[in-house]
């Protein structure tokens, strides 16, 4: 069998796949999919869209390409005929690192969407060196360092094309790399990354620190360096403009070469924008078509007609505006631009709180966004609502028209096909392989909430995640889990809104509850994958609690049968395809208001978790799709948050002092416990956050959440068969939570695209 994919790889290597080492098989597979990708590469007929992002969390690509390219079963069998393993060669191939979260990620699987759904779409963005960062853990503390992931093989391929850039009236050049993006069953579209040749990651010294003045060496070597001081501020203005100067120059490149006139531009691309940080562009865009001999109204409304902004989130620190004078420093060429957009802003309402430029001479990207693009859209239902309703209300007033949903989406290719093939294969034998590429086929698994047959199935293939989890973990951390308790599963960047230190409360509230001997209904693994923000104090003092309780859990004889703290290092999409398949209960307990939509939480779903979770983001429709007897809500209500923020009467101490459980688990952090194994800074500076603060409002959910979670365990514990009903309920209902539905959404409402 296989004999043709044996000879392309025998050509490709020169030899036969037995006397090849991995290293060699993984270069030859590089190879064949590039000659494979690159045969469905297709000019766009009519409009083409450039999704600009400062972030691409795309993952490992060796096995998810040759999955879309129709591959992956002929080049296992046949590695495996030579006695080759592919996941072995897999682990040689570093995840890219040009994404922190949930926002990339989404980019990433946007891409996947497109070349899937045939669409012409490419992304546009920076070729970061050292990404985000490599997080390991010394004595209970997180450690940054450098994720040097580029090697000589990385699939981004360096072109001759440059484009001049001109930072605090110097010039640079920047080059574009482009790596394929490959649909399954569908065209190649490219990824689009800009970098400098002069980057120097030799300056790189202690942990991630280096010279944040010396432009030519630092620019592109991570993703959202330090802005905790003014140096760190300006470079990260540096790189928005690198990036989307650099792309606005690639997109009136294509389009010229495709007939474009510039007057006509709208007619060519449509650029989304997503979130702030690539906003310079409208301004940019306007600069240079106003070079090509277009008036300032007329390129106004052409970048107005070609652009559209997404917006993800409504903490306010996220939505960035710059000090005039910080633009004035690094993009000069801009500012008369932005003068002249803050002015006619101005003819169109005079209330001040929708300006471009306020009073104290801040510059407000979102503000410009919504002004000047003709589409503004949230990420969930609920999102959406909120940014009408209360945050973004006056630019509602003024432009109804443009304000739209889009609930965001996970390629299933990645997060099913890939992941959890097991699943996957499992599926195709039930319903067919229809779901692949029509996510709605899985309803037709509703068919089997009631064979006990296919239940036992599937709960057979989510004990073999748990344990492929377990191994996983013991050789990258050498921790042993248990793999017959229930796992519950929080991963997602650490933030405070995210609440992770809720989580942290509840396992203290049982460690009492165990010590006391109330013993729990089934022995719970809680399982933590998070990076904080090098500078985001509290974040990192979390992290710190839960690695210290961990120990705490861990060293006590009574309490270690019954509950099992573990964090997995370093949480990226490597480790997010492990722990996904393998969770019993998906932790989604964000303050409800804060959490955009979250996708974590339809991985989760897609892979038969029942979510945990507030009525936040994308929770809501879960809710609303597996209905409440499949799904454990708890907690405030984003009506009565948002009421609580704008009376300001939100008293932590209230709380502590009135709920002796609760001050029980607080007190904890500081007491004996903990201090034997943990570093009384931090904990007592968590301790006195939560009491005196606690912004997230943790504490008036955190009865609700012990409720809840232990209901939750003991409906795992008395029937395992009526859990797997009903998450096989949440697989079947997940169709809507595909990036298909979302991309085809945006091309309908928006892009209008043609296949
Ligand atoms: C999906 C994903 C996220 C986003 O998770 P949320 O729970 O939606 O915040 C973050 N990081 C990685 C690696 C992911 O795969």
């Amino acid at each position: 069998m296989s004999t043709s994919m044996n000879l392309t790889l025998t050509r490709l290597l020169g030899k036969s796949p037995a006397e090849a080492s991995n290293e060699e098989i993984y270069t030859a597979l590089l190879r064949l999919i590039q000659e494979k990708s690159a045969r469905r590469t297709a000019d766009a007929a009519g409009r083409k869209l450039y999704y600009i992002s400062a972030e691409f969390l795309i993952g490992k690509l060796l096995s998810n390409n040759l999955i879309n390219l129709g591959l992956y079963d002929e080049v296992r069998s046949v590695l495996a005929e030579a006695g080759k393993n592919l996941s072995d060669i897999e682990e040689l191939e570093p995840e890219p690192s040009l994404g922190n979260g949930g926002l990339g990620r989404l980019a990433a699987c946007f891409l996947d969407s497109l070349a899937t759904l045939n669409l012409p779409g490419d992304g546009v963005g920076l070729r970061y060196h050292c990404g985000l960062f490599h997080q390991d853990f010394k004595n209970g503390v997180q450690n940054e360092s450098p994720d040097y992931w580029l090697t000589p093989q990385s699939a981004a391929e360096p072109t001759d094309i440059l484009f001049p850039v001109s930072l605090a009236g110097k010039e640079y050049s920047a080059r574009l790399y482009r790596l394929p993006v490959t649909g399954y069953e569908g065209r190649t579209n490219s990824l689009n990354l800009f970098d400098l040749d002069s980057v120097d990651e030799s300056i790189i010294g202690n942990g991630i620190s280096f010279d944040k003045k010396d432009i030519a060496k630092n620019l592109t070597l991570f993703l959202y360096p330090d802005d905790s001081d003014d140096d760190g501020q300006l470079l990260r203005i540096y790189q928005q403009y690198f990036m989307v100067s650099a792309g606005a120059q690639l997109i009136l490149q294509e389009c010229a070469s495709r007939g474009c006139n510039y007057h006509d531009l709208a007619d060519y691309a449509a650029i989304q924008i997503n979130d702030t940080h690539p906003s310079m562009v409208i301004p940019e865009l306007i600069r240079l078509l106003e070079l090509h001999g277009i008036e300032f109204e007329e390129a106004v409304q052409i970048v107005t007609d070609t652009c559209a902004y997404t917006n993800h989130t409504i903490l306010a620190e996220a939505l960035e505006k710059w000090p005039r004078n910080f633009l004035e420093q690094v993009v000069p060429q801009l500012m008369p631009v932005i003068e002249k957009l803050d002015a006619l802003a101005r003819t169109r309402t005079d209330n001040e709180a929708v300006a471009v430029i306020d009073k104290n001479d801040v510059i407000h990207m979102a503000h410009m966004d919504i002004h000047f693009t003709h589409s503004t859209n949230g990420v969930a239902a609920l999102h959406t609502e909120i940014l009408k309703n209360s945050e973004l209300a006056d630019f509602y007033q003024l432009y109804p028209e443009k304000f739209n949903n889009k609930t965001n989406g996970i390629t299933f290719r990645r997060w099913l096909l890939k992941c959890n093939p097991a699943l996957a294969d499992e599926i195709e034998s039930l319903i067919g392989s229809g779901f692949k590429k029509d996510a709605s086929c899985l309803e037709k698994l509703l068919a089997f909430t009631e064979d006990k047959e296919v239940l036992k199935k599937i709960a057979e293939i989510k004990k073999e995640n748990k344990k492929e989890l377990a191994r996983w973990l013991k050789a990258k951390q050498g921790v042993e889990l248990n793999t017959e308790a229930m796992f519950s599963i929080q991963s997602k960047r650490l933030h405070e809104y995210k609440r992770q230190q809720l989580n942290l409360l509840f396992l203290i509230h049982q460690y009492f509850e165990i010590k006391a001997g109330h013993k729990p209904s089934v022995p719970l693994v809680s399982i933590f994958g998070a990076k904080a923000a090098p500078a985001y104090i509290i974040a990192k003092d979390i992290i710190h609690a839960l690695l210290t309780l961990s120990k705490v859990i861990e060293n006590d004889p009574e309490v270690s049968p019954w509950m099992q703290l573990v964090f997995v290092e370093n949480y990226n999409v490597t480790a997010a395809e492990k722990m996904i398949p393998a969770c019993d209960l998906s932790e989604q307990i964000s303050l409800a208001s804060k959490e955009a939509s979250g996708t974590g939480n339809m991985k989760f779903m897609l892979n038969g978790a029942l979510t945990l979770g507030t009525m936040d983001g994308a929770n809501v429709e879960i809710c609303e799709a597996v209905g409440q007897e499949n799904i454990y809500i708890f907690g405030q209500s984003s009506k009565q948050v948002i009421h609580r923020y704008a009376e300001g009467d939100y008293c932590a101490a209230d709380w502590y002092e009135g709920d002796p459980n609760l001050r029980r688990a607080i007190d904890f952090l500081i007491g004996e416990e903990m201090m034997t194994y943990g570093l009384k800074e931090h904990l007592e500076r968590l301790h006195h956050e939560l009491i005196s603060k606690d912004w997230f409002q943790t504490l008036p959910d955190f009865n609700a959440y012990v409720v809840r979670k232990q209901q939750a365990m003991a409906d795992y514990a008395a029937d395992s068969s009526d859990w797997t009903r009903r998450a096989l309920i949440n697989i079947a209902k997940a169709g809507f939570f595909s990036s298909d539905r979302t991309i085809e959404e945006y091309n309908r409402d928006i892009w209008k695209l043609k296949s």
